[in-house]
């Protein structure tokens, strides 16, 4: 395929992803403005995620901070946020902190303290979601629920480092209704926090997004489907 054709089938990719992030908004008594399609670029080169960013997007998630860092340093584009939706080893947060626009998966109190202690060092307040295990699934990050209130504070007790919102990740073993009650969990989960400022939740992938956003996910972390008929 020439790179006009891999931008039109990213754009048609694009505007069906974005017709059922609308629909499903609806469902939920929101808006498609509600909700930040977030085009996890993880599978493909600096190459092809820029004709991704070409055909339309504008959030783009990856899972390696080595591959976000890469992208970040190759594609120049102007009015483009990255996002690291993957787990993050403390070796790695200084890099991260200046280039991700937000951190999503932040799963311990160590980790907390590195982003604080490297954004203070840079000079800049690093926005993080922090992780829920939600599923309960053993080989899943993220802190268990019930810890999830204590991690809050202790971040709100740092001065470069503003969590803004909660992440989780499906079961792999979950079927649809336990899919489902896992993002009503997360939402529960950040509601009962009680903190305004807790606005994100980032739930959903592309199997999934349609019940995250049912659930009320305002970040919806798509890849593969973004890549049909393309790879
Ligand atoms: C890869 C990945 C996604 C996207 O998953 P798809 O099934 O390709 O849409 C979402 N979130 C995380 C954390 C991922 O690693």
């Amino acid at each position: 395929m020439i790179n006009e054709q891999i931008v039109e089938q990213f754009k048609q990719n694009l505007a069906q992803v974005n017709q059922r992030i609308s629909a499903a908004a609806d469902r939920s008594g929101r808006t498609a403005d509600d909700v930040q399609l977030v085009a996890v670029s993880k599978y493909v080169d600096a190459a092809m995620t820029d004709l991704l960013i070409q055909a339309g997007a504008v959030v783009l998630g990856e899972n390696r901070p080595q591959a976000l860092d890469e992208k970040f340093q190759t594609i120049n584009q102007p009015g483009v946020q990255w996002h690291l939706i993957g787990q993050l080893q403390r070796n790695k947060v200084k890099k991260v902190v200046p280039q991700a626009a937000l951190i999503h998966s932040v799963d311990s109190i160590r980790l907390i303290n590195a982003i604080d202690k490297s954004a203070t060092d840079q000079g800049l307040v690093a926005e993080v979601l922090l992780e829920a295990n939600v599923s309960g699934e053993a080989a899943k990050h993220g802190f268990p629920p019930e810890e999830v209130a204590a991690a809050l504070d202790h971040a709100n007790s740092l001065s470069s480092i503003k969590v803004t919102g909660l992440m989780c990740m499906a079961g792999l073993a979950s079927d649809s209704d336990d899919v489902r009650s896992e993002f009503a969990r997360l939402r529960e989960l950040r509601d009962q926090l009680g903190s305004a400022e807790l606005v994100h939740l980032s739930m959903g992938m592309s199997g999934d997004f349609e019940t995250a956003i049912e659930e009320g996910a305002t970040l919806v972390r798509v890849g593969a489907t973004l890549f049909e008929g393309v790879t």
